[in-house]
């Protein structure tokens, strides 16, 4: 049995149940093989043994009242996942759906995303099943202190510095910022995604949505081609997808198609961005109020139809894991789409990522597309650190050239592997190679 084949069987018989965990780790393991089964170092040192498994897994009570009184307890998670270059660093979601599994494919997928940006983060993820939707700013700030109260003692500026993920905002930090503030008697660069009053970085709202559209844009380049014209398709109307959304179209394409989890849009002419914002940004409402208010566009319910059904030249995934199926990619390599970029993160299943690759659309996994946000993440560090703020102009100049810093690291290591234009290898192992070389000089720890 080969090294890849090894670890696979032990995760498949010792995390079972952890469907996400192990979707993400084999997609990882799979596109490693050509280079862990040809040197014998990693598996002499149980490389990816240790990879596989969590430094540090830690799931918590989060007990707290809501306004009727009533006490409400959820689950919290925090996976510290990879420190080899770097304090821990990755998002908090707060989605019903959270769970070990999830939280692990996440932080997984964190270790190699943030090793590809060039800066010194490892890799961790945490959330809570907890869902802000429907509850108010009290119930919500309530939580936040509570989460905050456990989660204080095991993050720090040098340890473990955790962001905003889906259902968590501006809002939720600021509320988690202050209570760990609060208990700590400190003022430190401890969470990212900060307000920019009190040491959040600018352009960090934007940066995982701009990032995606300048990797896309720095590969268009190499082909004499550009954004200018094309058509695309949107899923997801949060932080990422609005932000992509923007970009591209400040770039010359038509973005026809947005979604949420009850359905979406179609608007021939292009979308109203601020209306989009108006709606989910700032009233929090459900997206078919945008045909409520442009009568030229139609909303189909999610139970009537998908986002994927609207042909495009580019393909967004910006919503949530598993949203773009097998059936879906035929839809969209049917009907002349060419770039597939992931915004979310594993957004696209397996089979269907493959389906796309062997029709001949470039396809930009998540860990490299949606680096951006963590990349951005890393220069509110930086700022925090050295106790300064740089101008918008100079963050977004840095976040450009991390992302061509990105494009070209998973274009050359594919090359160098005989994958040319494999994006999902490249990334794979442009992100591996720095961790594990870091795992190899620290020793067996
Ligand atoms: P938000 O919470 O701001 O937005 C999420 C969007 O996706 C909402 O429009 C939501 O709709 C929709 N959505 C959620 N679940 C589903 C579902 N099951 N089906 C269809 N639509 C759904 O999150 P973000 O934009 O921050 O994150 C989106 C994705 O990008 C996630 O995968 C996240 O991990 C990833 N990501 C985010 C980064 C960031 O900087 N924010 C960085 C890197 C990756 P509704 O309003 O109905 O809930």
């Amino acid at each position: 049995m080969s090294y890849v084949d090894k670890i696979i069987s032990i995760i498949e018989k010792g995390d079972v149940g952890q469907s996400e965990f192990i979707q993400a780790a084999k997609e990882v393991l799979e596109s490693l093989r050509i280079i862990v089964d040809k040197d014998s170092v990693y598996e002499k040192a149980g490389l990816l043994e240790r990879l596989v498994e969590p430094e540090r897994a830690l799931i918590f009570r989060v007990p707290w009242t809501d306004d009727s009184g009533k006490v409400q307890v959820n689950r919290g998670f925090r996976v510290q996942f990879n420190s080899a270059i770097g304090p821990y660093k990755g998002g908090l979601r707060f989605h019903p759906s959270v769970n070990l599994s999830i939280i692990k494919f996440l932080g997984f997928e964190q270790i190699f995303k943030n090793s590809l940006t060039g800066l010194p983060m490892g890799g961790g993820k945490g959330g809570s099943d907890f869902d802000p939707k429907g509850k108010s700013d009290n119930e919500v700030m309530r939580f936040c202190q509570s989460f905050m109260t456990e989660l204080y003692r095991h993050i720090g500026p040098d340890t473990d510095v955790p962001a905003g993920d889906i259902g968590v905002g501006g809002r939720e930090i600021g509320f988690m910022y202050g209570q760990y503030k609060r208990i700590t008697n400190s003022f430190t660069g401890v969470l990212t995604g900060k307000g920019l009053g009190w040491g959040g970085s600018l352009a960090r709202t934007e940066a995982t949505g701009y990032g995606l559209i300048y990797i896309i844009d720095e590969y268009l380049r190499t082909k004499g081609d550009g954004f200018k014209g094309k058509k695309i398709v949107v899923s997801g109307s949060g932080n990422v997808a609005i932000f992509a959304a923007q970009k591209a179209m400040e770039l010359g394409a038509a973005v026809v198609s947005m979604s949420d989890s009850n359905g979406f849009i179609y608007h021939k002419n292009g979308i109203n961005l601020d209306t989009i914002k108006d709606i989910k940004l700032i009233n929090r409402e459900r997206l078919s109020k945008y045909a409520e208010i442009h009568n030229d566009a139609v909303y189909t319910d999610v139970n009537k139809g998908r986002v994927w059904d609207i042909p495009c030249d580019i393909a967004l995934p910006c919503a949530t894991q598993n949203e773009l199926l097998l059936e879906d990619a035929k839809k969209l390599a049917g009907s002349g789409c060419k770039i597939v970029g992931e915004g979310a993160n594993m957004p696209t299943t397996l089979d269907a990522t493959e389906l796309l690759q062997s029709k001949g659309a470039a396809f930009f996994p998540g860990k490299a597309a949606n680096a951006g946000g963590v990349a951005t993440s890393g220069l509110e560090m930086c700022q925090n650190s050295a106790r300064l703020s740089w101008s918008f102009e100079e963050v977004d100049v840095k976040l450009k050239n991390i992302m061509a810093g990105i494009f070209r690291s998973m274009d050359d290591a594919a090359r160098e592997f005989g994958k040319e234009g494999n994006f999902v290898i490249g990334a794979n192992i442009a992100g591996f190679k720095k961790v594990a070389k870091a795992m190899l000089d620290q020793g067996v720890i």
